[in-house]
């Protein structure tokens, strides 16, 4: 009861402000700027073609090539510029997300983790879930360097969830070798199997999905080939063949340019100088971070904020995220 009265009075609030008249006057007071859009999954998509008949309608939807050329060369760009990301390669983009967006005639880039569509495998954040979602310990025992925490109970639903949220965010902050041995002796420790092959809700797009998609207008850009947290990693060696061997892959598979990157997670922890500059110099035009902003004349193309969105995200919330409002430490990783 308090959680719907809770939801209803934010839902109220959030009608207010947009008649208050809210929602346009950031959309003006950032008309200068370029929105861009992050998206993940395409799960339940009821609201999204609402979605994208805003975006129609009171903004110009662009590519990402528009703004590196904005950006690096000085080519206009209209006001109020939207670009739509999604991350990851999922195949609900295909299947729910691209009608819509065709539609509309609203443009996309979608980042891909190589491996996952190389191997028919799924991410190992959803691995980790999975694990102890499918356990049926009742409690389990993980040192993790850096986690407080070392023991898990796993009774409930809840439980199971919170543990792998909390394991999950711990992984992304230990290094890289670290981080595969544990995911080695997870199913081991949760006695949970991790299908070779990832289920229907996970599954990644095929490469001809890929070759099709960018017949009819979407763009694709490189986020890694295994999705590992690029701070984490030890050398130049593992960053070159995470970063540029992403965009041979994508670029061998379709024959096109592969001019955008997307740094796995995106906060700033999660970015290191060394990364940015074996972006710069595998010949990406931009790369996207997760920070959420919008981006003014001038910006740094390879340090570009994004505006962290979901598809069935109320209508009143979209439009006001999508205006530029943005709550202190909201960020959405992946
Ligand atoms: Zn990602």
């Amino acid at each position: 009861m308090a959680t719907t009265l809770s939801g209803l009075v934010k839902k109220t609030a959030e009608a207010l402000f947009h008649y208050a008249g809210g929602t346009s006057f950031l959309r003006r007071r950032f008309d200068s700027g370029v929105r861009i859009l992050m998206y993940h999954r395409f799960r339940q998509t009821f609201r999204f073609e609402t979605q994208c008949a805003h975006l129609k309608k009171r903004y110009h939807p662009v590519t990402l090539t528009d703004v590196a050329g904005w950006l690096r060369d000085g080519k206009p760009i209209p006001p109020r510029a939207v670009a739509v990301t999604v991350d990851d390669g999922y195949r609900d983009f295909l299947e729910t997300a691209f009608p819509v967006l065709e539609k509309y005639q609203i443009p996309a880039t979608v980042f891909l983790t190589t491996d996952l569509l190389d191997r028919n495998t799924w991410l190992w954040v959803d691995q980790v879930v999975h694990c102890f979602l499918a356990s049926q310990a009742r409690a389990v025992t993980l040192r993790i360097t850096g986690c407080d925490q070392e023991r898990w109970k796993l009774e409930s639903g809840d439980q199971r969830m919170q543990a792998a949220t909390i394991i999950k965010e711990a992984l992304k902050k230990i290094p890289n070798e670290e981080r595969l041995e544990v995911l080695e002796k997870l199913p081991r420790l949760l006695g949970a199997e991790i299908p070779a092959q990832p289920p229907a809700s996970h599954a990644p797009l095929q490469w001809d999905d890929v070759r099709e998609l960018a017949r009819r207008g979407v763009e694709f850009g490189a986020h890694t080939r295994t999705h590992p947290i690029l701070s984490r990693l030890s050398g130049s060696g593992q960053l070159e063949a995470e970063i540029v061997g992403s965009k041979k892959r994508i670029e061998q598979e379709t024959g096109m340019s592969v001019e955008h990157f997307c740094y796995p997670n995106g906060t700033p922890a999660d970015i290191t100088p060394e990364a940015v500059e074996v972006v710069k110099a595998s010949g990406f035009l931009t790369s996207v971070t997760g920070t959420g902003g919008v981006n003014f004349a001038g910006a740094d193309p390879y340090a570009l904020r994004r505006i962290a969105v979901e598809p069935d995200r109320e209508d009143f919330t979209f439009f006001r995220h999508v205006a530029g409002y943005e709550p202190a430490g909201r960020l959405q990783r992946r």
